[in-house]
């Protein structure tokens, strides 16, 4: 079921496979087990002679085969690993999901069954989505430590814009558009990344009740019994409680969706600009009340 050149690496991911799998099935409904095979490869290609367009992936979903291919050096190979059993594991009324939000499911399912990893996740998909529709501004404040009381406000805050270099931008529409999943989508891979980021950030949104996803296949089985070709867009605008397709109006849920942890993951993402801003913000001067002690507060702003 599991191959690899390194028999101990196959009986790891076969332990991973037995530890996940069943959630998987809890946690989507409308999934089921089909008959897989896991195999890694230092390269991913699908058949043994053809170089396919996986370079930037860490694994794919062969439906035809049945087959999931990981990367033997994928970082995160237990993370890639459901991600890619959740599109081997979804019925056939998922189908109905536009562009690329399966994307999107199958990275929230990630994050929920490989916590260890979920801030990192969530933060790089975030900041994509930030990025695609413009930039992402992290300011920060600084502030002395008053004893006893509130920490007290020392500056205005510094703030830095972060570039992901995608011109044009992306409009939210986009991701309702554009298969982004797919290895002949065509799409940069920063353009990639960002849909994936949009997917996210909505099925994020969408499945933040208790309930988890059954709200979303709850839609795709109404389209379904429709025969509609896919999910409307305003159905799943809706129960993203996102009122419109304008960037201004996704901007504000993806700034709220950045937590302390995903913070924290931008501070080790992109190190340098935290000593940028401090370089730029006074520090209290030696001897000032609150002066042995600096604290900062950070928030972002998709701009
Ligand atoms: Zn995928």
């Amino acid at each position: 079921m599991v191959r690899a050149d390194s028999p101990f690496l196959a009986t790891h991911v076969a332990g991973m496979l037995s530890r996940t799998r069943d959630r998987v099935i809890s946690l989507v409904p409308g999934s089921s087990k089909a008959p897989l095979e896991v195999w890694l490869q230092d390269e991913l290609q699908l058949y043994r002679f053809k170089r396919g367009s996986y370079e930037h992936a860490d694994g794919f979903w062969a439906e035809e085969a049945g087959r999931i291919h990981l990367r033997t050096e994928a970082r995160h190979l237990e993370r890639t690993l459901v991600h890619e059993l959740v599109h081997s594991s979804l019925s056939d009324a998922w189908s109905v999901l536009p562009g690329t939000l399966e994307e999107g499911v199958c990275d929230w399912v990630s994050t929920h069954i490989c916590p260890h990893s979920a801030a990192q996740l969530r933060a790089g998909r975030l900041s994509a989505a930030c990025f695609g529709l413009g930039s992402l501004e992290i300011e920060v404040e600084l502030r002395s430590a008053s004893p006893g009381g509130p920490a007290e406000v020392l500056a205005s805050y510094a703030s830095i814009l972060l570039e992901g270099g995608i011109d044009p931008s992306i409009s939210p529409i986009e991701v309702f558009q554009l298969e982004a999943g797919r290895s002949n989508s065509g799409l940069s891979g920063p353009r990639k990344k960002a849909l994936y980021g949009l997917a996210f950030f909505l099925i994020d949104r969408i499945a933040s009740s208790e309930s988890g996803l059954e709200s979303l296949y709850e839609l795709c089985v109404r389209a379904k019994a429709q025969e509609l070709p896919v999910v409307p867009t305003d159905w799943l605008l809706e129960a993203a409680d996102l009122e419109g397709l304008e960037p201004a109006q996704w901007k504000p849920g993806l700034a709220e969706a950045f937590s302390g942890a995903e913070l924290a993951e931008l501070v080790a993402m992109y190190p340098d600009f935290l000593g940028s801003a401090i370089d730029r913000l006074p520090v209290p001067t030696s001897g000032a009340s609150g002066s042995e002690e600096l604290r900062f507060a950070m928030r972002v702003n998709p701009r």
